[in-house]
């Protein structure tokens, strides 16, 4: 077999795998539980899953669905994030090859599929996924000015300047928000996420995320307005789809000008 091929095949295997344990942390951490104990478990009956129930996605097609022993329906969510993770994990080899790029690429990605997980089912974007995270980031940045003889203004400094910009920027946002409507606007969680993903994607194209999430979301915050009559919508998901379309199509400023310029 072809070895990029087999490297693909090899690397969205481990993303599924790689998926369902952040389907643990996403759905443990903002509860204060430990991601290793108790093993995992049905929610409704406790029943412990074996091994072969723990199979990313293969499982749930098996059992249906549906929990082995009590029946409860298992959310559609599990198999959702584990496949959306293989994926996306393939799609960044596809991109960046077997490359300390890669490596970035799937860190940023992980961090940003575990907080989507937590914001959707919690509105909470939890800081130790973003301390984790960011800490992974700075040690393959420092690997990456070693390795491809880049200063360390350009290789680490620029980066952390750059989070620190787009954190000051949805900060103003926030406070602005806050003044117009009267209430919380955003979560400081999503301000946050701004500093890791500044960090990553540059400071320009961290206000571009904002733009497009903006974009993503507006249309269904109007939705929920209607069918549940209220607008809170979590944000971070949002910013995550942006962030992971910026960061494997590789668009820059220079593309986005182009287009409006032409
Ligand atoms: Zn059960």
């Amino acid at each position: 077999m072809n070895l990029e091929i087999f490297n693909g095949v090899m690397i969205f295997i481990v993303g599924l795998i790689f998926g369902s344990f952040y389907n643990v942390v996403g759905y443990r951490l903002p509860n204060n539980m430990s991601i290793v104990f108790p093993a995992s478990h049905c929610t409704n009956c406790k029943h412990k899953l074996k091994f072969y129930e723990l199979i990313p996605v293969i499982s749930y097609i098996f059992l249906g669905g549906k929990c082995k022993v009590c029946k409860e329906r298992i959310s559609i969510f599990y198999p959702f994030f584990e496949l959306l993770t293989g994926i996306l994990f393939l799609l960044s080899y596809l991109k960046f090859g077997l490359t300390l790029e890669f490596l970035i690429a799937i860190t940023f990605i992980s961090v940003l599929i575990i907080i989507s997980i937590s914001d959707v089912k919690y509105f909470i974007i939890p800081d130790e996924v973003l301390i984790v995270g960011t800490l992974l980031i700075i040690v393959e940045l420092i690997a990456n000015v070693v390795v491809n003889n880049i200063s360390v203004f350009n290789g680490l400094v620029m980066p952390i300047l750059n989070g620190l910009g787009a954190f000051a920027i949805l900060y103003l946002f926030k406070a602005l928000g806050d003044l117009i409507f009267k209430t919380e606007s955003l979560g400081g969680g999503d301000i946050k996420l701004l500093f890791f993903i500044g960090l990553v994607l540059g400071f320009d194209m961290s206000i571009v995320t904002i733009f497009i999430a903006s974009f993503i979301a507006l249309p269904l915050s109007i939705v929920s307005l209607i069918k549940n009559n209220n607008n809170i919508l979590p944000f971070g998901p949002y910013l995550s789809v942006a962030a992971t379309i910026i960061m494997l199509t590789g668009l820059n400023l220079n593309m986005i000008l182009n287009f409006f310029t032409k």
